[in-house]
Order: structure tokens, then sequence, then C-alpha cells
């Protein structure tokens, strides 16, 4: 069998050196240089549509549903009345798609960087930039750190659905954004950020994580499964200001009908108390 194959796309990364991850491709959708990232999207045989930032997934039809179910409802479950949301970053529509399907949720108002990937997303990705069509949102084109400086106390719940720690995206890994994000949150907030694989990147994991608890009273890491993402693992820095919160016990539970109703493919209420459990490698990581 040969195993250099021509139409294969491949992410190589130096955050996850020696191992890689391919497609193959039926067609290049996409591809252009925008002022803050190469954007691709890309037709494949088995994972449907794809958008790649820099060279890096970001996303694809087959399996984007576990990312964004879990980075949305994880907080907003955790929070008694999350009725104003703030997302940064999430270009592709998939987080507002989730968090406008929440029924407390009022308000949603999200910034991300880059209006050529929204642009994109819109035209190539629609099951996802559906998300920009709520009647709930308000999107702004602009950095989420330098927007997080000019909001205080506005917030029940922020969503950071960050690429990763490359290019704009490096100020959204550090304690001065965590330090911004809890003056804009309201008495109780939540904040939810992506952090990373424990298999490829245990010290971005650890260190996100030791930011969040020098933050919020209440800090920990929940882990979901995205086959296409390095290792098939990703996972959230959550972070609360409600002392008396318990991540894995939701305050908002779902029925086996409300999941249903709300097209939820992956999340769960017995999903996201599953979901901090973690394996005894990573928590002896975690507690040092
Ligand atoms: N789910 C994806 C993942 O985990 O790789 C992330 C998807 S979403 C496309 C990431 C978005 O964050 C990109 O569109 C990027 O432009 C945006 N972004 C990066 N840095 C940003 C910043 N400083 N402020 C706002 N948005 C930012």
């Amino acid at each position: 069998m040969d195993s250099f194959k021509k139409n294969w796309f491949t992410e190589v990364c130096e955050m996850w050196p020696g191992g890689s991850f391919s497609f193959e491709v039926k067609e290049v959708l996409h591809k252009e240089k925008s002022k803050y990232q190469d954007i691709l999207v890309l037709d494949t045989t088995s994972f449907g549509r794809v958008l790649v930032l820099d060279g890096i997934i970001q996303c694809t039809q087959k399996d984007e549903f576990s990312y964004q179910e879990m980075i949305s409802f994880l907080p907003l479950c955790c929070h008694k009345n999350p009725e104003k949301v703030l997302i940064v970053g999430g270009g592709d529509g998939g987080v507002a798609r989730e968090v406008a399907k929440h029924p407390l949720v009022k308000e949603i108002v999200q910034v991300e960087i880059d209006d050529k990937v929204i642009e994109v997303s819109k035209k190539y990705l629609p099951f996802m930039a559906v998300g920009f069509e709520s009647k709930k949102l308000k999107l702004h084109v602009g950095d989420g750190f330098e927007f997080m400086k000019n909001h205080s106390q506005e917030f029940d719940v922020i969503i950071t659905d960050s690429s990763d720690p490359v290019g704009p995206a490096v100020s959204l890994f550090q304690e001065n954004y965590f330090a911004l994000m809890k003056s804009a949150l309201k008495p109780n907030g939540i904040v939810c950020s992506q952090a990373g694989t424990f298999w490829y990147s245990m010290d971005l994991v650890s260190s996100t994580l030791k930011i969040c608890k020098n933050q919020f009273p209440k800090a920990a890491y929940a882990t979901t499964s995205v086959p296409t993402y390095p290792s098939g693992q990703i996972g959230f820095v959550i972070g609360s200001l409600d002392n008396d919160v318990q991540f894995d016990k939701p305050t908002l539970t779902f029925s086996r009908q409300d999941e249903l109703s709300m097209n939820l493919r992956y999340y769960s209420t017995d999903v996201h108390k599953a979901a901090f459990a973690l394996p005894t490698f990573v928590k002896n990581e975690l507690e040092k």
C-alpha cells in the first residue's frame, strides 16, 4: 500500500511534533491570506467541509458539534441565569448557533478579530454560520482582548472559542486576559475557554488551568472528544465567581425530549457530569 498519497491535506504543526492527521481532499473550495491568517476551506471525502487557519484544522462538518455544544453548554448549564453571553473568537458561527439554543439566554455579543473568517464561513460553512442569523446576536469585528478592556460587570458567561495560542490568539491564553474577563463578568459569572489537549499539550492545559485558578475561586478542566483535533481529545478551562458552583452538577438539566428538540447531538446532562472526570495521569499533572 502506498502511504504517500496525492490529494491529501496533512496538518503539521510544531505544537504536536512528530505526528499529524490527514484528510483526503475532494476539492479546495477557498484559499486566501487575510490580514491575520491563511484561510483554507476544503471539501473532503470523509469529514465533509473543513476550515483550516494557518494550517491548523479548526472544525469539520462531521464532528464540529461535539466541540461547539460542549464549550457552550458546560458553562451555560453551570450558571443559574445565563441571560447575557459574550463569545470571543468563534468566527465560524458554531458557538453562536449553540448558545442561541439555550432557553435562558436573551442576549449574545460576539467579538471575532477576522471578518474574512466570518465571510468565508457564511459562504462555505452554512451549517455553522447559521449561528450568525440569531436575533439574539450582536456581532463585532475586533480583538477580544482589547474589547474586554472596555467592559465591566456586563456578562453572565464569557466563552472564548479561540484558535490555538499562535498569532492573534496568543493573548487569549494569558493571565491578564483572564483578569479582564473576570472584570467583565457580573457577580457569579462563569468563563469557559478552549484549553488544548492533555495528550500533546499538558503544559498548556496545566498553565491555562493555573491562570484560571489564580483569578477564579472555582476552576476546573473538562474534556471532550473531537476526532479531527490532534489526539482526538480537547478540553476547556472553566472558571466561576460563584463559590457554590459544582461544575459536575449542572443547575439546568435537560430531558431526552429537550435534547432532541434542541438538536443536541453530543451534549447531554450525563455527558456534562462525566466531562469533569479525568484520567489519573491528568489529575496527577493538574494537581501539581
Ligand atoms: N474551534 C476552533 C478550535 O478549537 O481550533 C476554533 C474555531 S474559531 C474559527 C477561532 C477563531 O478565533 C478564529 O476565527 C480567529 O480569527 C479567532 N481569534 C483569534 N484570536 C482572536 C482575538 N484575539 N480576538 C478575537 N478573535 C480571535
